[in-house]
C-alpha cells in the first residue's frame, strides 16, 4: 500500500515546486500566483430522468491561467471526478499548452457522473444543462472546452449546440473543440493525442533517448486504457512497427507475447463492449498490465496508477505518459532511480490540444483543412515541442552547480540540486514561457 499524497492538486503543485527551485530568478510572489487556479466554478444542477424521478448532478469548471490565451481543456464525466481532479487538470493544460507553444492557457471541466448507466437521453439533459449553467464562463475567446475521459464528439456538439441557442447569431463554432467533422470538427482530431504522442517519441527515440535504440520499430508495448487515446496509440504505434503485446480497459486487459493486432482489438471491443475475451489473447488485469517485460508502457487511462507502491515492479524502459497524471511523484524518483525514462504528460499527450488550436483556427477562419496538413503541422510543433524539452534537461542538468550556487546568493535555500528529469525539464520550459508572458504584458492594473 502507497501512504503517498494522491490528490491530483496536491501532486501538480509539487511538480511546480520541484522545477521552480530551477528557476532562482522567479518573483516568489509570481510563483505563487501561477500554483493556484485564477478562477473555480461549482455548479449543482437537476435533470428530470427519463425513469421520471428528478437527479442531482454537481459540475466543475477550473481556469487555472489565462495569460498566454483563452483557458483550454477538456470536459470530464466520470463518477470520481473531484474538484482538485479539476484543479491539477486545468493547470497541467497550462503548462501543456506553454510547452508546445500555441496560444491558450489551461481550463479544465467534468461532471460527477457515470456516463456507462445514464441513459442517452440523461446524458444529452446533463450536458445541456452543465452548458447553460456555465453561461459565459465559456466562450469562443475566453474558455474553450474539449473531451476528455467519458466525453466525446457527441458529446462536444451538444456543448457547441447549447452555446449557440443562448448567442445566436454569431460564428460560435470556436466555442469547444473535438466536434464532429461536419460540425466544424478538425480532420485529425481524434487520433491527435496518440499521434502527438507518437511523433514525441519518434523524436526522443532519435535523438538518442534510450541507447541503442533508434526507433519504435520490434519494440514491445503494453497500453492502458482503450478509448480515444489508449485506441489511437495502439493503431499508430504498430503502424510504425512496434508490437503491441497487451491491452486494457476499465473491466481488464488482455495479452499475447506475439503481439495484439490492433484492428481486431477495436473490433471485439465495438462487438462486446469489453476487451476481455478477445481471440488469441489471454486476460490479465491493470495491475499485471503495469508490470509486464515490455519496452513501453503507455498509460492512457486515469491519474495515480504509477505509484511508489507498484513504481519498482515496472520493468519497461520508456513510459510514455498519453493520460493526464498517471504518475506520481513517488513513482518518479522510483523510475529515475531504476533508469526507466518517462516522456511526461504535458509533453507526450499534447497533441491532443494542438489539434483542438487547430480545429480552433479553422473554425474562426471559416476554413477545413486536409488531414496531411493538420498532421504535417502537428509533426513539426510536437518534434519541435520535444527538442526544446530534450534541450532543457542538457542545459539545466549540465548548470546544476551554478544554480545552486545562485540560489545561495539569492537567499534562497542553498541545498545541491540534482540533475532533473523530462518532466522537471517540461515543467522548466513552461514555467518560463507563462512567467515571461505574465510580466511582459504586465500585472494589472
Ligand atoms: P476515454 O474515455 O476515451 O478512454 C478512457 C479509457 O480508459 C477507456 O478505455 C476506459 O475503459 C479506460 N479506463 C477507465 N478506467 C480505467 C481503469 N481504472 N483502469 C484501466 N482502464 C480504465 O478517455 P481518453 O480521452 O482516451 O482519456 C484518457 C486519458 O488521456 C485521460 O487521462 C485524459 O485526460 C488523457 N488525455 C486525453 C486527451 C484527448 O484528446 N481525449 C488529450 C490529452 C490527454
Amino acid at each position: 500500500m502507497t501512504t503517498e499524497d494522491l490528490n491530483p492538486f496536491h501532486i501538480a503543485q509539487r511538480q511546480l515546486d520541484d522545477a521552480a527551485r530551477y528557476l532562482p530568478e522567479l518573483e516568489p510572489g509570481l510563483f505563487e500566483f501561477l500554483k493556484q487556479p485564477d478562477k473555480v466554478i461549482v455548479v449543482e444542477f437537476p435533470i428530470s430522468t427519463t425513469s421520471g424521478g428528478v437527479r442531482n448532478f454537481v459540475g466543475y469548471r477550473a481556469v487555472h491561467n489565462r495569460s498566454r490565451g483563452p483557458g483550454k481543456g477538456g470536459i470530464r464525466f466520470h463518477p470520481d471526478v473531484t474538484l482538485d481532479e479539476v484543479r491539477a487538470l486545468a493547470s497541467w493544460m497550462t503548462w501543456k499548452c506553454a510547452v508546445v507553444g500555441i496560444p491558450f492557457g489551461g481550463a479544465k471541466g467534468g461532471v460527477v457522473c457515470d456516463p456507462k448507466q445514464l441513459s442517452e437521453r440523461d446524458l444529452a439533459h446533463i450536458v445541456r444543462r452543465f452548458v447553460s449553467e456555465l453561461g459565459d464562463n465559456i466562450g469562443p475567446y475566453t474558455d474553450i472546452p474539449a473531451p476528455d475521459v467519458g466525453t466525446n464528439a457527441r458529446t462536444m456538439a451538444m456543448v457547441f449546440d447549447t452555446y449557440e441557442m443562448m448567442h445566436r447569431g454569431q460564428n460560435n463554432l470556436g466555442v469547444v473543440t473535438g466536434k464532429p467533422i461536419h460540425i466544424g470538427g478538425s480532420l485529425g482530431r481524434d487520433k491527435a493525442t496518440a499521434r502527438g504522442g507518437l511523433f514525441v517519441a519518434r523524436r526522443a527515440l532519435e535523438r538518442g533517448l534510450l541507447d541503442g535504440v533508434d526507433d519504435l520499430r520490434g519494440l514491445t508495448v503494453a497500453i492502458q486504457g482503450f478509448g480515444n487515446s489508449g485506441g489511437h496509440a495502439a493503431t499508430l504505434f504498430a503502424e510504425d512497427g512496434a508490437r503491441i503485446v497487451a491491452l486494457s480497459d476499465s473491466r481488464g486487459g488482455v495479452f499475447n507475447a506475439d503481439g495484439i493486432d490492433p484492428a481486431a482489438a477495436h473490433e471485439h471491443k465495438r462487438a462486446t463492449g469489453a476487451l476481455d475475451g478477445l481471440a488469441g489473447t489471454e486476460s490479465i488485469t491493470n495491475q499485471e498490465l503495469l508490470s509486464l517485460d515490455c519496452d513501453v508502457l503507455i498509460p492512457a487511462a486515469l491519474e495515480n496508477v504509477i505509484t511508489s507502491g507498484n513504481a519498482a515492479d515496472v520493468k519497461a524502459r520508456l513510459v510514455i505518459e498519453l493520460a493526464n497524471g498517471p504518475t506520481t511523484p513517488g513513482a518518479d524518483a522510483i523510475l529515475s532511480g531504476k533508469g526507466v525514462v518517462v516522456l511526461p504528460d504535458i509533453l507526450a499527450n499534447a497533441g491532443g490540444v494542438t489539434v483542438s488550436y487547430y480545429e480552433w483556427v479553422q473554425n474562426n477562419k471559416n476554413e477545413q483543412w486536409d488531414e496531411e496538413d493538420v498532421n504535417t503541422r502537428l509533426e513539426r510543433i510536437m518534434t519541435r515541442a520535444t527538442d526544446g524539452v530534450l534541450e532543457k534537461q542538457e542545459q539545466i542538468n549540465g548548470s546544476v552547480d551554478a544554480l545552486t550556487a545562485q540560489r545561495k546568493e539569492l537567499g534562497r535555500d542553498g541545498d545541491p540540486l540534482q540533475p532533473v528529469d523530462l518532466r522537471t525539464a517540461a515543467f522548466i520550459v513552461a514555467v518560463e514561457r507563462v512567467a515571461q508572458v505574465t510580466l511582459e504584458r504586465g500585472i494589472w492594473p
